[in-house]
């Protein structure tokens, strides 16, 4: 298809407003969140050197940590995110099903899972 090329200069619009080229986009994370996020990949990696297994070992289980399962959630306590009392090393697989249905009532049943701070 042959177009005709836009006129250097000329404004773009979307929804009838000019597009700024200048506009930063938002931050997603605050830089607080961002450097807690930093060291607790640092955690997971030293943790998966000393023990690579998962210790979850939900019946989804791939046998192997690739991320670190919080037992009282992140969003629940912010505070507790690098808390080794509240980390458990875990597989995407269980990490996933937790946040299931199903999954979220086992977790729960075998102490994995904490809706409140103690
Ligand atoms: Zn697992």
């Amino acid at each position: 298809m042959k177009r005709t090329q836009m006129k250097r200069g000329s404004k773009q619009f979307t929804h009838g407003k000019p597009i700024d080229s200048k506009r930063k986009p938002l931050p997603h994370k605050s830089v607080k969140t961002a450097r807690r996020d930093e060291e607790l990949q640092r955690m997971t990696a030293l943790m998966m050197l000393d023990d690579p297994t998962c210790h979850v070992r939900s019946p989804h289980c791939t046998g192997y940590m690739s991320c670190l399962h919080h037992v009282t959630a992140r969003s629940v306590a912010p505070q507790r995110v690098l808390d080794p009392d509240n980390v458990v090393r875990s597989c995407s697989s269980c990490n996933n099903w937790i946040e299931t249905a199903d999954g979220s009532e086992w977790a729960e049943a075998c102490g994995m899972k904490r809706r409140s701070e103690r």
